[in-house]
């Protein structure tokens, strides 16, 4: 099993070792309550003094609070509570507390939802303005110093969390002293930490909101700086705790593995300087360009952070580009951790106006100050593995298909955009294909695909047709086969191919277009031909007419748990182990190199499989793939077709790549 790297550090970071021995040692020598007053309780509280001073002296926070917390997310609330309460309480004795509360256009979701729920908790009913950005996705200063007059609050983060842009925090404050605003200043400085230098008492900012698991420290801490004269409402109350600013008794554990992450900062041996962080982001930079050709950096370098790398690739999506890295055991996200669950398009980049496939393709590559030159060395191989894995498939533009096999073998081959489907099916004798119902947006994927596997299009055809036309009966010889169009209905066509030997032989292949099953005329197919729809809303890849009529009795899904699937191997040594992923990524991850246990047969390719599989309805097909959404897809489709042992396994290559990449090497 190829070891993970892990380039996803402004998600969150593996805690620095010696912070995990600090955190044991609080767990088991220093255990007090730091609020008891006999000696155990001393010694916790002594521990914690030292870690608060070691902030307050890195941080610069002169005579202001620094309390610690639970992270990021409750020190923007609190800071938030803090500047609304105040202003309530200004309004109510009838001072002006202008009239918005505003916010970057690109803040971590927190503050303007945190904005939102204060705002209308305390009944002040200010209204939120987001602050534009530019192109580089720093704060618009002219829309500021209209803004800043009339602003409550104003919140700007010191550095992004997508894209590593650097604020101009200098300026900003410039424009607030200019305008002569009396707003409160909220700086989330949670990607600052560590790669920014930071003085907060000499700055203007109120609140500074910092969380220990960016930076090598465990989840559940965080910091929350408030300046000397910024009002201040506590969010937790109750024994007191933190001098009454943030009742809760305290999380030791997370206290001291923070200091230790501290003392690494203030020593200023063990983390990377800014110098060598710039070379290794050149370095991957580099390996990006060479492994994905075409690819564009969403943020300039010379203003953004040096461990954050944002970019798009024109030719693959980010869940393309995440799968393909994964498969590598490259850790990397799209977008923010938080929204990268939700494939939405980043927001952050859409503030800053990229163009529209930017901002749906972006991926984030991000490293803390920990960093090796052998980390980025094995990262830099890693990705150009992914990209030889992309040339040898026939995704990229200049790629040569080495990985994915003959076109001409795979019966028909499918595009997939969301639900609906473009079909291609080819020919071997004469090199030639026919594609059928193409959607425009996949055609340079298509294009690609042709060119790669050295393919003459014969035809394009659409199931689709204008009711005015006539009734052409279409009928395309592929070598052994003849694809017939059929007219279905005055908008419809569908087309079929059989092998050309019979007098009428049974279709093997239908392509449907949008037609319902049950509307198709029974004398056009058999029972088991193959139904290929263009439309596939279900996500059923293909039927049969006799699959539709029992879909009740093939809803049962074979799982097999990554704990039980050793075992199953065992068991069954005849089963079929089959990588459902795309091929570059069964290349990325070296699986099943030279194997003869592991097929590599992406879902594109599935249909073709089927009968294959279908004629042999005992032999277990143990299908895999990333997370094990993709493998559930075949198994249910394969359960469905009348497979009496199609198999997934549950959680894919995240849960159980252990056994799958052991058992892919043996073969
Ligand atoms: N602000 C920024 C810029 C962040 O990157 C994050 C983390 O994703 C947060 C706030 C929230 O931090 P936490 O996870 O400590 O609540």
């Amino acid at each position: 099993m190829t070891t993970e790297i892990y380039l996803d550090g402004n998600a969150t970071s593996a805690v620095l070792p010696s912070a995990i021995t600090a955190a044991a040692v609080a767990m088991s020598e220093l255990y007090g309550n730091p609020s008891s007053t006999h000696a155990t309780g001393l010694k916790a509280k002594d521990m914690m003094s030292t870690v608060r001073a070691r902030a307050r002296r890195l941080l610069g926070v002169g005579s202001g609070r620094l309390m610690f917390n639970s992270g990021a997310t409750e020190g923007i609330q609190t800071a938030i509570l803090s500047a609304l309460v105040a202003l309530r309480e200004r309004r109510v004795a009838g001072e002006p507390i202008g009239n918005c509360l505003v916010y970057g256009e690109t803040e971590h979701k927190a503050v303007p939802e945190s904005l939102a729920h204060w705002n209308r908790l305390l009944g002040l009913n200010l209204v939120i303005k987001p602050l534009c950005v530019d192109g580089d996705g720093m704060h618009d200063l002219l829309q500021l110093q209209m803004l800043a007059p009339n602003a409550g609050l104003v919140c700007t983060m010191a550095a992004n969390n997508e894209t590593g842009v650097i604020s101009d925090l200098a300026a900003i404050e410039s424009v607030l002293a200019e305008t002569g605003s009396a707003a409160y200043w909220l700086v989330d400085c949670v990607q600052a930490l560590g790669k920014l230098h930071l003085d907060l008492a000499g700055t203007r900012i109120d609140y500074a909101p910092f969380s220990g698991h960016k930076l090598y420290a465990p989840k559940g801490i965080g910091m929350l700086y408030v300046r000397d004269a910024a009002p201040f409402t506590p969010l937790m109350i109750g024994g007191g705790q933190e001098t009454g600013q943030r009742s809760g008794t305290e999380n030791m554990a997370g206290i001291a593995a923070l200091g230790e992450v501290l003392c690494a900062l203030e020593d200023g041996t063990r983390f990377r300087s800014l110098a060598e962080m710039e070379t290794f982001r050149e370095r991957l930079a580099a390996s990006l360009r060479s492994a994905l050709p075409g690819v564009v950096f969403n943020a300039p370098f010379n203003m953004s952070l040096p461990t954050t790398l944002n970019f798009s690739v024109p030719w693959l999506s980010s869940k393309e580009l995440l799968d393909l890295f994964d498969a590598a055991n490259v850790r990397v996200s799209s977008g923010s951790a938080c929204s990268s669950a939700k494939s939405a398009p980043s927001y952050v980049l859409e503030a800053m106006h990229l163009p529209t496939w930017r901002c749906a393709a972006a991926i984030r590559m991000s490293f803390g100050p920990l960093a090796t030159v052998a980390d980025i060395d094995a990262a830099c191989a890693r990705l150009e593995r992914c990209g030889t894995a992309l040339q040898e498939s026939c995704m990229t533009p200049s790629g040569h298909g080495a990985s994915s096999g003959s076109a001409v073998d795979k019966g028909p081959v499918q595009f997939s955009l969301g639900e609906f489907n473009t079909w291609l099916v080819a020919d071997s004798d004469s090199g030639t294909c026919v594609i059928i119902d193409p959607q425009e947006s996949l055609a340079p994927r298509i294009e690609n695909y042709v060119r790669c596997q050295q393919l003459q299009v014969r035809a394009v055809v659409h199931t689709r047709t204008t009711a005015s036309e006539s009734t052409p009966v279409v009928s395309i010889a592929l070598g052994a086969q003849i694809l017939t169009g059929v007219r279905h209905d005055d908008g419809h066509m569908i087309y079929l191919l059989a092998d050309g030997n019979g007098a009428s032989p049974v279709p093997r292949f239908a392509f449907t277009g949008a037609i319902a099953v049950s509307a198709i005329e029974p004398v056009l197919l058999g029972d088991a031909t193959l139904l290929c729809p263009g439309i596939d809303a279900p996500q059923h890849i293909c039927t049969t007419r006799a699959a539709e009529r029992n879909l009740r009795q093939h809803d049962a899904l074979g799982n097999i748990a990554p704990a039980q699937l050793t075992q199953f191997l065992e068991e069954h040594p005849e089963a079929l182990l089959i990588d459902v992923r795309e091929h570059y990524e069964h290349a990325a991850g070296g699986a099943g190199s030279g194997g003869v246990q592991v097929l590599s047969v992406p879902l594109s390719e599935l249909t073709g499989r089927i009968e294959q599989w279908l004629s042999m309805p005992h032999v277990p097909l143990v299908f895999f793939c990333r997370s094990g959404n993709r493998s559930a897809r075949a198994a249910a489709c394969l359960c469905r077709l009348g497979h009496h042992a199609a198999w997934s396994v549950a959680g894919g290559m995240a849960m159980a790549g252990v056994v799958l990449q052991r058992r892919s090497q043996a073969s």
